[in-house]
């Protein structure tokens, strides 16, 4: 039996709430999405909450928001998974990559604000929205962040799909203190889950409207938007190119009976990490640095090999332990050295950091099911495999 590195958590409460909504009149669009939303907005803090079939719907309708089109330019980590990048190609803008931060692995904000300057200097193009990614669920360097934007006219699109129940700067993440959206996904091996599923959140009320149009069709009911008056109020119109990213009333039960315990399955994967750190000290690793004025969701535990002190490869070490049943992961290969990406002309060598990273990043397992004797038996293998 091997031990993976992250894993949902489904109680009886969880299957009693799927189970009462396929005994409902409503399978979709029905009361529970909107019930969901609530419990989101309520959170975090945010005034409108827009849940869709996945983390990469809302990225997607995120930046069409934004107007992200033809033309336009968005920038990203490399070091996040595919669809913080995907999103700006499906509205036929460019993307581009910023480095990380060599101790949070985070989008830097310093290369952020070099690559900034260098392109204002020289004439380049500038983004039109930068998307930092709140790895492992800690947040990004926001206010510096949110301070480049008023400078250089970016808008900003926090990808929390691993941050659902982080804080920054005592404030919730999603309530979008330093951003125009965020987005959370809840994939099964993310906090909180409604197997597949994701959501918007703004303060933003025209935002807000966009991506509810752009999540089922472009179409409306609301009289104020359309263009011709019915008495029918069966009578709907379609104002823009939408697409069916909504979410299920399965899916949405689920998520509210989840949230029930975000706070509890945050605070237990806090308590794993800070065990984690205790336990690993010494060994020839660094552990994940947390900074001041972050509260993490600890969605992932990443731990960078010394590879200087070790005899083995990142590789060897990697396999060894899959091998005995301790399903690290790497997280992520950076996404500019994707194929797909090398195709579209990025090329290896320009993204330092992030390709360091790569060569030694390694996420242990971490979920909040998670036992004691699990965690002792991760830290009894990696210490076998290390110090052999
Ligand atoms: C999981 C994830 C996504 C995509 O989430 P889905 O809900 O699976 O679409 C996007 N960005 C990051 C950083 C993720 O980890």
């Amino acid at each position: 039996m091997s031990i993976p590195y992250g894993k949902q958590d489904i109680n009886d409460e969880d299957i009693a709430a799927v189970i009462a909504v396929l005994q409902s009149d409503f399978l979709t669009q029905g009361p529970q999405v909107p019930l969901f939303e609530g419990a989101i907005k309520e959170a975090v803090n945010a005034q409108y909450a827009i849940a869709v079939n996945s983390a990469t719907s809302a990225l997607h309708i995120a930046c069409l928001a934004l107007g992200v089109g033809k033309g336009d330019l968005v920038w990203t980590t490399p070091i996040s998974f595919v669809a913080s990048a995907n999103c700006a190609l499906y509205c036929g803008a460019s993307v581009d990559f910023v480095d990380i931060d060599a101790n949070t692995y985070n989008l830097s904000a310093q290369h952020l604000q070099q690559k900034l300057e260098y392109a204002r200097v020289h004439g380049l193009a500038l983004p039109k929205v930068v998307i930092p990614v709140h790895l492992s669920g800690q947040s990004c360097a926001m206010q510096k962040i949110h301070h480049l934007g008023q400078e250089y006219g970016f808008s900003i699109i926090e990808d929390a799909s691993h941050a659902i129940g982080g804080h920054y700067q005592g404030n919730n993440i999603g309530a979008c203190q330093f951003s125009d959206i965020t987005i959370f996904s809840f994939h099964p091996v993310k906090i909180i889950t409604t197997a597949e599923g994701g959501v918007a959140t703004t303060n933003n009320a025209s935002l807000a409207q966009k991506m509810t149009l752009l999540r089922s069709h472009g179409i409306t009911r609301d009289p104020s938007l359309m263009n011709h008056s019915s008495e029918d109020n069966c009578y709907y119109e379609q104002i823009c190119l939408g697409f069916n990213y909504r979410m299920t009333e399965m899916q949405a039960a689920l998520g509210v009976s989840q949230m029930h315990r975000l706070q509890s399955f945050v605070s237990e994967r806090n308590r794993l990490a800070i065990r984690y750190d205790r336990l690993l000290e010494a060994l020839p690793v660094q552990l994940p640095q947390q900074m001041a004025e972050t509260y993490s969701s600890r969605h992932l535990y990443i731990i960078r090999l010394r590879l200087d002190k070790i005899s083995l490869t990142a590789k060897a070490v990697f396999l060894l332990l899959r091998e005995k049943g301790i399903g690290v992961n790497l997280h992520y290969f950076p996404i500019h050295m994707q194929p797909y990406y090398q195709k579209l002309g990025f090329i290896t060598g320009k993204l330092p950091e992030a390709e360091l990273y790569y060569k030694n990043a390694l996420s242990l397992p971490l979920f909040h099911k998670m036992t004691l004797a699990e965690q002792d038996k991760v830290i009894e293998v990696l210490s076998e495999v290390l110090l052999s």
